[in-house]
């Protein structure tokens, strides 16, 4: 637990004051290229990090937390579910997904972002209880075509988008990418740019897809620019992550 060298009040306040940043950040993003600032939600990526600074960021504001371990998730996720605002809090499941550990992220996670081949989405569909809201879908996309990195391509998302279409307890929702780290603002801008294109023609076709996850703390900018409707950000909140 982080509390040991700090003192909690000092934690709090750190979290709130990165929050407020961030939020500062995506704002004048979103005022650079003429949109508004509620077209950004800001998932703040709490994998790794104690109850403690979930419940801080929720104090200040914060409802959307991505997780990227199914274990770990769900444990967060059953944890707030006797929290006071509950209801309001979305869990976002990010990370890569085994096939045999589908079930209790359909049970648990509102949204899964890393969706990449449709055996997936079979299970999630089948394991999502009808009793729930349907489990919105982002597939998760390879913009830099590298061969060792998660997501389908460009060219596979159609088909898979109209197999989606068919299972009553998913809903797709978007794209998302992870691209490859560029330095530059326009080779950033290019990689985010061919998934807004890939999303707008899938919304020709599905006219609820209306979700962009892209963005982190180095290329917030270019994504938001290219229309990124969900940033991702751990580290900027919640501080270096600790694997040990
Ligand atoms: C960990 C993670 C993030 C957040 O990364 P930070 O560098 O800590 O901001 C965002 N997206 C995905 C998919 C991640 O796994």
């Amino acid at each position: 637990m982080i509390s040991i060298t700090f003192p909690q009040e000092s934690i709090m306040s750190s979290i709130k004051q990165n929050i407020e940043q961030v939020i500062s950040q995506i704002t004048s993003s979103t005022e650079k290229c003429g949109r508004t600032a509620d077209s950004v939600q800001l998932l703040a990526v709490s994998k790794t990090k104690p109850i403690a600074a979930i419940d801080d960021a929720i104090a200040v504001g914060q409802r959307a937390f991505g997780e990227n371990y199914v274990q770990e998730g769900v444990e967060k996720v059953q944890h707030f579910a006797g929290h006071a605002q509950a209801e309001e809090i979305v869990w976002h499941f990010i990370g890569p997904i085994q096939s045999n550990k589908t079930r209790p992220i359909a049970e648990h996670f509102d949204w899964v972002h890393s969706v990449d081949r449709i055996k997936t989405a079979r299970r999630l569909n089948e394991q999502r209880p009808s009793s729930m809201a349907p489990l919105n879908i982002l597939l998760q996309v390879n913009t830099s075509g590298e061969e060792s990195k998660s997501g389908i391509h460009v060219t596979d998302l159609a088909a898979l988008a109209d197999e989606i279409a068919t299972m009553p307890n998913l809903v797709l929702r978007g794209l998302m990418s992870i691209p490859q780290k560029a330095d530059s603002y326009d080779s950033q801008y290019a990689a985010f740019k061919l998934l807004a294109d890939a999303q707008q023609q899938l919304h020709i076709k599905y006219p609820q897809i209306d979700t962009l996850s892209m963005g982190m703390s180095g290329d917030m900018d270019a994504a938001i620019a290219a229309g990124s409707t969900i940033v991702r950000i751990g580290t900027a909140i919640f501080g270096a992550r600790d694997y040990t």
